[in-house]
């Protein structure tokens, strides 16, 4: 079977999905294949922490009131283990009512999918697309579904599937950190509703997400030790989580089911090839210590579907249109690299000469408001404001 159609998004993620929702009704048409079942999304452990520009795009899309399970961060706590410094951002200091939100994965993409089920959009689960072959008169996809190998011809394929597809023909720029995360929900002594906490140590940032009864804990070290975390029984995790991170919320009393995700930054030379575009994690994916990686991917489909509801008709996929996409997020892009970056190798040693400068640069972001918007804003907002 052999089928054509406007635009094929490749990965029907939180970023896939926002990028069709943000092409409902405008006559395009528009193929979603995702692998997964439509419950495949819902064992996903991740909790995401999302940026008070993300909320505002959420809503655009007209999704956000239906994601259910959200809390709010209303001041963000960065110290360093071992070390004087810190920095305090409140929300009231930045004139927004949230700096961000903790919500699951499931969440996001449950509301997300319902609201493309109820669209003109063609959603199809249990379609894993095989290759992609991005050639001059268009983007060639084979994919199986229902038994049966499918191709459908597009004039723009877009590559949101995480990653995974171009992987082995794409040159990719690798960054090893050594690290892995394990995630969990945990509960303490004394929470502090509201209050997200970052704590750089030299074996990796430890971050609480302020989530419900708990925090949503993303705790990094290398890949041996990880591993290790994964076994130890609840008591001694508590124990060590609370010796390494400190005092500041009590005792850890609980703790849920581990999961582990190693860490790497990987990022596409270049987000575009004929008649195709690389979106969200396929094109970059991110070290998780900012939290940024949905939050620039966001950014990247609704920049996309702005540039392709502005073309003209003949010119979607082109060489034009293509290239508009990569100025509009060259800026935002590249930044959001840099910084998730260098807070990964300013922050993950005990070097003392580092240990210094990291001090006095929280305190001077500490003391500095118009730093602190600086920084609030980039992470609000991305680079491009
Ligand atoms: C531990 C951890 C914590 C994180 N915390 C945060 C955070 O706090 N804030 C934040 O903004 N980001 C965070 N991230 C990053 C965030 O999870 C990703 O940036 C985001 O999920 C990317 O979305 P995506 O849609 O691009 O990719 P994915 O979420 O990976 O979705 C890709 C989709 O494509 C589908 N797919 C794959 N291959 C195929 C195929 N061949 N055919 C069809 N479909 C396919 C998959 O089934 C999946 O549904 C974190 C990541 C990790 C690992």
């Amino acid at each position: 079977m052999n089928d054509q159609c406007d635009i094929v998004i490749i990965g029907g993620g939180p970023v896939g999905l926002a990028l069709a929702l943000a092409l409902r009704g405008s006559g395009l048409t528009v193929h979603v294949l995702e692998a997964r079942s439509p419950e495949g999304a819902a064992s996903d452990p991740r909790a995401l922490a999302l940026s008070y520009g993300s909320r505002l795009l959420l809503d655009r899309l007209g999704v956000w009131q239906d994601i259910e399970q959200v809390s709010g961060i209303r001041t963000i706590h960065v110290s360093q283990k071992g070390a004087l410094g810190r920095a305090v951002l409140c929300a009231s200091e930045l004139d927004v009512s949230e700096l961000g939100y903790v919500l699951p994965y499931p969440a996001l993409h449950h509301a997300l999918q319902q609201a493309l089920q109820a669209s003109d959009i063609t959603y199809l689960t249990a379609a894993a697309v095989t290759q992609l072959q991005s050639e001059a008169n268009g983007a060639h996809i084979s994919y199986q579904h229902g038994g049966t190998d499918h191709i459908l011809t597009a004039r723009l394929a877009v590559v949101a599937d995480g990653g995974k597809l171009l992987e082995a023909s794409h040159p990719f720029k690798v960054t090893e950190y050594g690290q892995s995360a394990v995630i969990t929900h945990i509960t303490c002594q004394y929470p502090k509703p509201d209050t997200a906490f970052e704590r750089f140590t030299s074996q990796g940032p430890v971050a609480l997400l302020p989530y419900m009864d708990g925090y949503e804990l993303v705790w990094t070290a290398d890949h041996e030790q990880a591993q290790q975390m994964l076994q130890w029984d609840d008591a001694t995790f508590l124990a060590q989580l609370h010796a390494h991170f400190g005092d500041r919320v009590g005792n850890f009393t609980g703790v849920g089911k581990r999961s582990c995700f190693p860490l790497r930054l990987r990022r596409a030379p270049d987000t575009t090839l004929p008649h195709t575009v690389l979106l969200g994690n396929a094109a970059q994916t991110l070290h998780p210590v900012a939290g940024q990686g949905f939050n620039m991917g966001v950014r990247d489909a609704w920049e996309l579907a702005q540039v392709i509801l502005n073309c003209t008709p003949d010119a979607l996929g082109a060489e034009a249109m293509l290239a508009d996409y990569r100025k509009s997020r060259r800026l935002d892009r590249n930044a959001g690299i840099r910084f998730t970056d260098g807070l990964v190798r300013m922050f993950s040693n005990d070097l003392p000469l580092l240990s210094s400068g990291r001090a006095a640069s929280l305190s001077v972001l500490d003391c500095l408001p118009f730093a602190k918007k600086f920084v609030a804003k980039r992470m609000m907002f991305g680079a491009n404001g």
